[in-house]
């Protein structure tokens, strides 16, 4: 949905340089916004969260840098500030106060990706995710805490860079609500299931870009043209950020789609937003890519392997009994043109509203 934007390598030199003296996001700036804080979230937990210091530090120092980026690329982005509260449930939110942004980060999210990490990646037969409340509201289960990585220091450390592309995924999303006006809106006016849906994938679709952004496009091979050379680090990249999309949004009932369920969602069906990230990834492949083979390629074996892979992953490591789903059977329903449809017209009414909001340039209207 977004257009992509690209040409942002100085931007990026610059945010990398004002992390270390960016005043902020820094650590003073959160101390002297705790009070407000501990409010704000006071019937989730306590301000505080992840009891590794090292842990701590390497994932804080990750998400200043990518919020300083975020206020390099856009002068008129409010101050926001992010803490981790005690709470194993895995769940991220904003909340709005004096113009200010809050992101509460509940330490469920980080245990729940470390434990997927370190599950994935272990040889043991019957490791499963050491996770409870399966379906309805995921949550750590902290009685369980032999595999995580603070007993593995060495195997934190060799999934670091995973670890950031997930957690970054997650925090743009959030950061998209605040930075596009959805917040904004909302509180301003009472939007329709279906048109919050829409915004979620808006949210969805800019963090996309954003991984794009952070994660592929600096390795720009030929830069004349500007066009991406599909390494295969590049492959590789964009296959580990699939499997693990796959499997966090698994989740959450992956469901053949029904037109008929959706009006009452507050979030669009998972097997819509996979499809719409997918689609995401390949437009910006078109869009970039000199390798027309290797897209193809990298679409038609690619794409479905990796699915595939992450489907029997997940079988495999959570108690979840149902048999294997076929995601191509899954995306095979002639109703998703029209819910589409429905999503686009959405977007080129909401556009016109977020104009007066959003502090980045919006993805253009649709035609249909
Ligand atoms: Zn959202």
């Amino acid at each position: 949905m977004e257009e992509y934007h690209y040409n942002l390598k100085l931007a990026s030199r610059i945010a990398n340089q004002l992390s270390i003296i960016s005043p902020r996001n820094s650590n003073y700036e959160n101390l002297k916004k705790i009070d407000v804080a501990k409010n704000i979230f006071k019937n989730y937990g306590n301000i505080g969260g992840l009891d590794h210091p090292i842990q701590k530090m390497i994932i804080t120092n990750f998400l200043d840098l990518r919020l300083s980026y975020y206020y390099v690329r856009f002068s008129k982005m409010p101050n926001v500030y992010y803490y981790f509260i005690e709470n194993n449930s895995f769940k991220i939110m904003v909340k709005k106060y004096d113009n200010d942004y809050f992101i509460g980060i509940f330490s469920g999210v980080f245990y729940i990706i470390q434990d997927l990490i370190f599950k994935v990646n272990s040889n043991t037969v019957d490791s499963k995710l050491s996770i409870t409340n399966f379906r309805n509201n995921i949550s750590f289960d902290q009685k369980d805490e032999s595999n995580l990585f603070k007993n593995n220091n060495a195997l934190f450390h060799e999934n670091i860079p995973l670890f950031q592309v997930i957690f970054q995924t997650i925090f743009t999303h959030e950061l998209c609500h605040i930075i596009r006006g959805h917040l904004d809106l909302k509180e301003n006016e009472k939007l329709s299931r279906s048109e919050l849906q829409t915004l979620e994938m808006d949210a969805d679709s800019f963090s996309v870009n954003y991984f794009f952004i952070f994660n592929i496009e600096h390795q720009i091979i030929n830069k004349e043209t500007s066009f991406l050379k599909l390494s295969k680090k590049n492959i590789e990249t964009l296959e580990n950020y699939l499997f693990y999309t796959y499997i966090f949004l698994r989740f959450q009932n992956l469901n053949k789609f029904e037109i008929n369920k959706t009006p009452n969602l507050r979030h669009p069906p998972t097997i819509i937003r996979l499809k719409f990230i997918i689609d995401n990834i390949l437009s910006i492949l078109e869009l970039k890519v000199l390798e027309k083979e290797k897209l193809l390629h990298f679409a038609s074996n690619n794409i479905p392997q990796i699915i595939k892979k992450a489907e029997e992953t997940y079988l495999k490591i959570t108690y979840d009994s149902e048999k294997l789903i076929n995601f191509i059977e899954l995306f095979d329903s002639k109703e998703f043109d029209e819910y589409k449809i429905k999503i686009f017209s959405n977007w080129n009414k909401l556009r016109d509203k977020l104009v007066n909001y959003s502090i980045s340039d919006l993805p253009e209207k649709n035609n249909f």
